[in-house]
């Protein structure tokens, strides 16, 4: 089997399952629970959030779980758009983001909210320059997300936040999901982000786990209401076990980081070369260092993506269409749309994601599978 979807999900690494077991096992009580057993389970929430702040460089206090980056997502910009309703209702977003901010900003402009969408190059990147003018006194929020799950355009997080500066009061949002591990964190959690959005599946974590980094002296209004969890913030019986394990394999993403992207980034640019080399390839993820290591989207022309995709499962290569979320939906990729990817081309988008247990040997066997389906299709189309 080779797994080339992992930015759909990656695969629990053994010391992490091992970790949600044991705490599961061993940290029975409720953390909210008056009695020994829930305080032994809250002391370890508290060290799983200052953990996490650590290896982010930020408060303890400014780290709150949720259950993955979609509620993430919803709750900063549904949050936001409550708390600062009073000051303005105009939300920009990139024309490239997932569809938890997507479909979420799609709702609020339901609820008379102005939503602007600051468009991308052909590469798939927002130009700050871009993004500038469509500013407005109203302007509540703008979210740009770091890494693209389609192709692996990395963000200009810095130079908008450079943007930015001159307008403290709108809130910065950065879905970090892509980013972790792959991208060094100094290069998207600059100062003038507000709120970023965290995933703990994609980076080895278990499902169902996330959290969100919310700066002090923000106000956002809980998504959940209930018990008031997370300083009542976010009401919710903890998943105890989820993030403590997730605190764990956050750290082992990002130890060695460097050594890990230069070898992903090698298996990306084998595979990138390979499929150049063949005519009816197209390449829609750039290559150089604006483009994460291990997102590389390209499409046959005249197949549509899921068809190469289910071609591959044959023989027990995993891929996916441009993103997992949409793949069943039969969406066309909003991506390769804003990027101006022509229609007929739209279609075709596969896309492989790697991590660092990838290997070239991997990347070889896919090329040789690749060949001949090249050859079958191109028969056909003939
Ligand atoms: N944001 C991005 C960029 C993603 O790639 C994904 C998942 O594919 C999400 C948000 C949603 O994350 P979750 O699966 O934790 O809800």
């Amino acid at each position: 089997m080779i797994y080339f979807d992992n930015s759909a999900t990656t695969q629990i690494l053994p010391e992490v399952l091992d970790t949600y077991m044991k705490t599961s096992q061993r940290f029975i009580g409720n953390p909210s629970s008056l009695h020994r057993l829930g305080e032994q389970a809250g002391l370890l929430l508290q060290k799983s959030r200052e953990q996490l702040a650590a290896l982010l460089d930020v408060a303890p206090s400014e780290i709150f779980f949720t259950s993955g980056a979609t509620e993430g997502n919803n709750w900063v910009i549904k949050g936001t758009a409550a708390a600062k309703r009073p000051f303005g209702n105009h939300i920009i977003i990139s024309s490239i983001e997932h569809p938890s901010v997507s479909e979420t900003v799609n709702q609020l402009a339901e609820q008379g909210f102005d939503v602007t969408r600051v468009p991308v190059d052909a590469t798939g990147h927002v130009q700050p320059e871009d993004l500038q003018p469509l500013i407005r006194e109203e302007t509540i929020l703008v979210s740009v997300m770091a890494v693209n799950n389609e192709v692996g355009s990395v963000q200009p997080i810095r130079a908008i936040s450079e943007c930015l500066a001159a307008y403290p009061n709108i809130h910065f949002h950065v879905d970090s999901v892509q980013a972790v591990g792959k991208v060094p964190v100094t290069d998207w959690l600059t100062d003038r982000v507000d709120f970023a959005t965290f995933s703990a599946h994609k980076f080895h974590g278990p499902k169902g786990t996330g959290f969100v980094f919310w700066r002090q002296g923000r106000k956002i209004a809980p998504l959940l209401a209930g018990g008031g969890q997370e300083n009542n913030q976010r009401s919710g019986t903890e998943n105890v076990a989820g993030i403590v394990s997730m605190a764990k394999a956050f750290r082992l993403a990002l130890t060695d980081s460097e050594q890990k992207t230069a070898h992903i980034r090698a298996v990306k640019d084998y595979l990138m070369a390979s499929l150049a080399s063949f005519d009816k390839v197209r390449i829609f993820s750039e290559h150089s260092d604006t483009s994460a290591p291990h997102i590389l989207c390209f499409g046959l022309k005249g197949i549509r993506g899921e068809v190469l995709v289910h071609a591959f499962e044959q023989k027990e290569i995993y891929l996916s269409t441009t993103s997992a979320c949409s793949s069943k939906k039969k969406v066309k990729s909003s991506t390769l749309l804003a990027m101006g990817v022509p229609e007929s081309e739209r279609t075709t988008g596969v896309r492989l994601s790697l991590d660092e247990t990838n290997t070239l040997m991997e990347a070889e066997q896919f090329m040789i599978v690749f060949k001949q389906l090249y050859q079958q299709f191109s028969q056909i189309n003939s």
